[in-house]
């Protein structure tokens, strides 16, 4: 995947959509929930404010409860996991106000992907959609 990223290949986003529509119409989110139980997401202040107006709460309150600076700066992470929003049956608490990080995992519908394949890799070792996305990228190229 690593010498991959360093390629051109042209119609890869492609490509990898069409994988990720493959994968996710076979694989049931709510049987796994192990990316909210082992990584949890980015929260941007935009994400807090939408969250904290579903939940009834206030975004200061809610940071000082839940999350801690991202050590990039870049926005906020969970101090605990598994998230604290996960039921018990893995569907999502504030699943319609829930953050764009979330929405995006393992990120396989965004662009410029071949610059993230190692990030993708990564993801692969613990999300059984993402790891089955790297095998039809590994067949493929
Ligand atoms: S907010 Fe919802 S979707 Fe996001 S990590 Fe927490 S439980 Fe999972
Ligand atoms: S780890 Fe992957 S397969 Fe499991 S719930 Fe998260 S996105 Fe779905």
């Amino acid at each position: 995947m690593r010498h991959l990223s360093k390629l051109n290949k042209v119609g890869f986003d492609s490509f990898v959509h069409e994988c990720h529509r493959t994968v996710f119409a076979k694989i049931d989110c709510t049987a796994c929930g192990l990316c909210c139980r082992n990584f949890g997401p980015l929260f941007r202040n935009t994400d807090i404010k939408h969250i904290c107006a579903e939940i009834g709460t206030d975004p200061k309150r809610f940071t000082e409860r839940y999350l801690r600076q991202d050590p990039d700066g870049v926005g906020f992470l969970l101090k605990e996991l598994p998230c604290p929003f996960q039921r018990a049956d893995n569907t999502c608490e504030v699943y319609e106000e829930r953050t764009l990080s979330c929405k995006s995992f393992p990120h396989t519908e965004s662009v410029n992907i071949q610059k993230k394949l190692v990030g993708l890799a990564l993801d692969s070792l613990y999300c059984p959609a993402a790891f089955l996305i790297c095998e039809m990228i590994m067949a493929e190229y």
